[in-house]
């Protein structure tokens, strides 16, 4: 009888693992479809740079030759274009690379304060016709969270950049932050053009603009806020939007904060 358990036992094992596997598998091939979506995804987006490159060629080959006009015009636009492609193609390494960001900088640790009242004076340098206000009544100086400082700045930026790229009339910009319990609020509210509620759900997919036309006119490849959203969530923070067309956008960042002690056995092991 000893045998018969012992075998029982063992059907039970197989099947574990057989269900393990599965899953594995299924795993596996969810991966395989991701990456061949992205590079079906990546070819669509360079395929308009290239033949907007291709056409100026064309251009320039037949006229360009006897006509110093559309020989510099071909030039410019050929280099301008080129400059597009680079950026995008740096803006998708930046995507790949944001899935990893914890293997990378797994004990990063910032005061929200200091990086958030650098990024905003930067802006605002950059950015003279706009008011760039700072509201962080709310949020004691010595609050931290776990991320790289680089990678917060770049948050910022990314939303900061936004508000200003989609603005109207309306040239002001305010940047929040606030501690609610555990969780540090960081929000970035514009009073530019609005993002209607259809439109919402869908700008944090990669390559996604809501004007493709208009969009790629400001220099925008659709990227900076899937990049923002992976990055956000590989520090277990959540980024959402608020918005209302026409009126202004709110994009609010959530992270957990980090207790004294928390920061300090991370500034330990980020120096070991
Ligand atoms: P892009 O580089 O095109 O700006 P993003 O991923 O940053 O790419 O944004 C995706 C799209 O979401 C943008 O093309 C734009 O249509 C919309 N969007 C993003 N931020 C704002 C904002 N602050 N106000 C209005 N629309 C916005």
């Amino acid at each position: 009888s000893t045998v018969r358990i012992k075998d029982f036992h063992r059907h039970d094992e197989l099947q574990e693992l057989a269900v393990s596997f599965n899953q594995m598998l299924d795993r596996m091939q969810r991966y395989i479809d991701q990456q061949k979506e992205f590079v079906g995804d990546v070819s669509h987006e360079l395929r308009t740079p290239v033949a907007v490159i291709e056409g100026h060629l064309n251009m320039l080959e037949r006229w360009g030759k006897d006509d110093p006009e559309i020989l510099a015009e071909s030039i410019n636009a050929s280099l301008q274009e080129a400059k597009r492609m680079q950026h995008l193609i740096q803006e998708m390494l930046d995507l790949t690379r944001a899935e990893q960001i914890n293997v990378q900088y797994p004990n990063a640790v910032s005061r929200v304060a200091d990086v958030l009242r650098r990024v905003t004076g930067n802006m605002a340098m950059v950015h003279t016709d706009f008011t760039i206000s700072l509201d962080m009544d709310d949020l004691p100086l010595e609050t931290e969270i776990q991320i790289y400082q680089g990678h917060l700045e770049q948050l910022l930026v990314v939303l900061i950049d936004n508000g200003i790229k989609y603005s109207t009339d309306r040239k002001e910009l305010n940047i929040s932050a606030g501690l609610d319990q555990n969780e540090v609020h960081i929000i970035v509210q514009d009073y530019g053009e609005g993002i209607s509620k259809s439109e919402q759900s869908k700008i944090f997919n990669r390559f996604y603009r809501v004007d493709k036309a208009r969009t790629r006119e400001k220099g925008g490849n659709g990227l900076g806020l899937s990049i923002a959203q992976k990055l956000v969530t590989s520090y277990h923070g959540t980024i959402s939007v608020e918005s209302v067309e026409g009126q202004g956008s709110q994009f609010i960042m959530i992270f957990p904060v980090l207790s004294k002690v928390q920061a300090q056995k991370l500034r330990q092991r980020e120096q070991s």
